[in-house]
């Protein structure tokens, strides 16, 4: 991306091994983030250029000399952070090391390197079937994110989550409340077409409204108490005040998109009596999970792809996601 607005297709040098600990792989499919639309539409500064994508699954190429769980010919998959796996906090964790090495950026490509290869990336049981990639792909970002909501929304049978978001990871954590067994689920949402997707993935409730509009009517639905816990996956003031407000004394806000602006009123969160987690999913331990769940097809998080572009179509990739003709794109390089 050389600025907002503007992605170009180029040609780059090919990447290898820098450190002893990397692994260089062969992308299957890449995608295109909703958290690209942040620098896409201006509202990010950034350094141009900036190689694109954070999210890959694709075939072992080579492995740095200190790499000894990854081999070449694996398929494997990744999160977009770098994992050593070392912090006594989550384990296995996202940990950013001291160096500069990430998965932040580069992805849309044709290879990648990836740091840490022992501890970021998880070998998939066998060699996907084709119609598995989509929602192999999704694990690497939204699908961990959208656990990670539910996770921190502590979903669970008996419990009403409301999810704030309509976005690939809106919908993923739709389907990740369903899984650990929420019983009511409502998501907000304006579009027919998500509405139908969020249906399919467990929303038991649509509520169109937004704002003051929408925490009336989802409070209306809860017994005038408000949701036992609201997942907020946009990372606006609006929604995360929407998230706050629709929660019920006591309940979650698991916030788990990319807040971009939002500053958090002190004295009415003090009244609020909610509890507030979220930031940056440690997607590198849900993998194995999410791979098995996927690898079984009792999820297919996939869905969420509704336009599938060759990698050389990116620009055209942003552009639908951004005009929000698209949900996901999924790349095939
Ligand atoms: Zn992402």
């Amino acid at each position: 991306m050389y600025g907002p607005g503007d992605v170009r297709i180029e040609e780059r040098e090919e990447p290898r091994i820098v450190e002893p600990t990397d692994a260089i792989i062969r992308l299957a499919a890449t995608c295109i983030c909703g958290s690209d639309l942040w620098p896409y539409r201006g509202l990010d500064a950034w350094d141009w250029p900036v190689a694109m994508g954070h999210e890959y699954m694709g075939i072992v190429e080579e492995v740095g000399t200190d790499v000894s769980n990854v081999k070449p010919g694996q398929f494997v998959i990744g999160s977009f952070f770098a994992s050593d796996n070392t912090c006594e906090i989550a384990a296995p964790a996202t940990r950013l090391p001291a160096s500069s090495v990430n998965v932040w950026a580069g992805a849309q490509a044709e290879y990648l390197r990836v740091p840490l290869a022992d501890g970021t990336l998880v070998e998939m049981p066998g060699i996907p079937d084709d119609d598995l990639v989509p929602s192999l792909l999704a694990a690497s970002d939204v699908l961990g994110t959208g656990w990670f909501g539910a996770v921190a929304a502590q979903a669970a049978p008996g419990k009403t989550v409301a999810v704030v978001g309509d976005g690939a990871v809106g919908l993923l954590g739709i389907l990740s409340a369903k899984q650990v067994g929420a019983e009511r689920i409502i998501a907000m949402s304006r579009h027919a077409s998500r509405q139908q997707l969020a249906r399919g993935y467990g929303a038991t409730d649509i509520v169109e409204e937004r704002g003051d509009e929408g925490v009336e009517l989802i409070k209306k639905l809860t017994d005038g108490l408000g949701a036992h816990s609201v997942m907020e996956a946009v990372g606006t003031q609006e929604s995360m005040m929407q998230a706050i407000r629709a929660t019920r004394p006591g309940g979650r806000v698991a916030y788990v998109g990319v807040a971009h602006g939002v500053e958090l009123p002190g004295h009415e969160l003090f009244f609020s009596h909610t509890h507030l987690h979220g930031g940056p999913a440690p997607v590198r331990g849900y993998l194995p999970k999410l791979i098995d769940l996927i690898w079984n097809r009792q999820i297919d998080p996939g869905k969420v792809f509704d336009l599938e572009l060759p990698l050389d179509e990116a620009a055209e990739g942003n552009k639908a996601m951004d005009e929000r003709r698209a949900i996901k794109v999924l790349l095939r390089p």
